[in-house]
């Protein structure tokens, strides 16, 4: 059978930014017949992530990733429908996702790596089992849960940058949900902070690149800062947090801005920041999500029962085409819209 897929084209190099030409679409096959066990899927969703960028790189700095071959198809979250199968838990029509589900428009896949999708769950939306009902809420969810130490009626404020982002965007919801008295996000339009405020309950935004980062939070933040959830580091997370209290917790979710550089992850504060971070008792420890798997079905649920609610606000943008996910990658890692970027691929 015929397909198209996409493949790693070239890397941009450790220190590069990463462009829609260091992938390649092309068309390949697959076999005709499906052995015991598998089965044939066609692509509806991929997701596009920042922590691919480290996969371009010929080594990815943790040993938990591996790297993208040269013109070896690439990999991610997707979502698709089981087109046949000869696994006994799947059947035709069944939704399906996986954590690495090949950038090709149909694909045979081992049927017990797959997750079965209930759309119910989020209202129809299959998508939202890749960002809000997927990893990108069980990050948000569980970074606050697990780093946040977050407590009802402690009257306590969070900052959260990269704020308009896939997860940025669920964490101040979630913070705010879980007992935040205020919930104040760093994003880099105008737009962006404006989306933030009025759609989705953040008590203040402001714009990184036109405002003075102290000074904005200084006037938006008078108590100081309790809970950080930082999703950029680099200059923004050092400046939150020479402002955060006595005590106060940092949600180590990413680090963005420094992932077009040959840094080690997480990379270290500089020495009066990490002055200030030892004083102050500030807690700062790494997190990963895939470290918490055993709290995903229950907190899944937390998130699709929100979203059912009306509580949990979700923007996404689907660029439409598996020709153009390099570009939506690009765009992503240029900041792109806001919430989760998302891919759909049609037949
Ligand atoms: P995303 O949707 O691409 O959002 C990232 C946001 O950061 C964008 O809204 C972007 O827009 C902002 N940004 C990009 N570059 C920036 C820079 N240099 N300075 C300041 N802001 C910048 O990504 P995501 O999926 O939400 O992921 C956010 C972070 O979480 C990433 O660092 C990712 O690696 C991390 N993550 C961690 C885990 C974990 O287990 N710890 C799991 C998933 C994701 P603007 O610049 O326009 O504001």
């Amino acid at each position: 059978m015929i397909i198209q897929r996409v493949v790693l084209n070239s890397r941009p190099g450790k220190n590069g930014v990463p462009v829609a030409e260091n992938f390649r679409l092309e068309q390949s096959t697959i076999a005709d017949t499906i052995q015991a066990g598998q089965v044939r899927v066609r692509t509806l969703y991929l997701s596009v992530d920042p922590y691919m960028r480290c996969r371009m790189n010929e080594d990815t700095g943790s040993d938990y990733l591996l790297p993208w071959q040269l013109s070896e198809v690439a990999d991610g979250g997707g979502i698709g429908v089981v087109e046949e199968s000869k696994h006994g838990h799947l059947a035709k029509g069944d939704f399906v996702t996986s954590f690495s589900w090949p950038w090709q428009t149909v694909a045979i896949l081992d049927g017990s790596l797959l997750q079965k999708l209930a759309p119910q769950r989020v209202n129809g939306r299959l998508s939202y089992f890749l960002g809000a009902a997927g990893i990108t809420g069980l990050t948000a969810l569980l970074g606050i849960k697990e780093k946040g130490h977050v407590t009802v009626g402690a009257n306590q404020t969070m900052v959260v940058s990269g704020a308009a982002g896939a997860c940025g965007s669920l964490a101040g919801q979630i913070g705010r949900l879980e007992g935040c008295s205020r919930v104040v996000g760093i994003a880099g339009t105008d737009e962006k902070c404006s989306i933030l405020v009025q759609e989705m309950g953040f008590d203040a935004a402001f714009n990184y690149k036109t405002g003075n980062v102290a000074e904005q939070l200084r006037e938006l933040c008078p108590g100081g800062v309790d809970v950080y959830f930082d999703n950029v580091g680099g200059d923004i997370s050092d400046t939150v947090i020479s402002q955060m209290n006595q005590n106060s917790h940092i949600i180590l979710c990413g680090q963005i801005s420094q992932y077009n550089k040959d840094v080690p992850y997480p990379p270290p504060l500089p020495p009066d920041i990490e002055k200030i971070q030892k004083e102050r008792n500030i807690t700062r420890e790494r997190f990963l999500v895939l470290n918490y798997m055993d709290k995903q079905e229950a907190s899944i649920s937390q998130l699709c029962q929100w979203i059912q609610e009306g509580k949990l606000k979700v923007r996404e943008t689907v660029v439409e085409g598996l020709a153009n996910i390099g570009a939506a990658f690009q765009s992503m890692m240029n900041g792109g819209n806001i919430g989760k970027q998302i891919v759909s691929v049609s037949k």
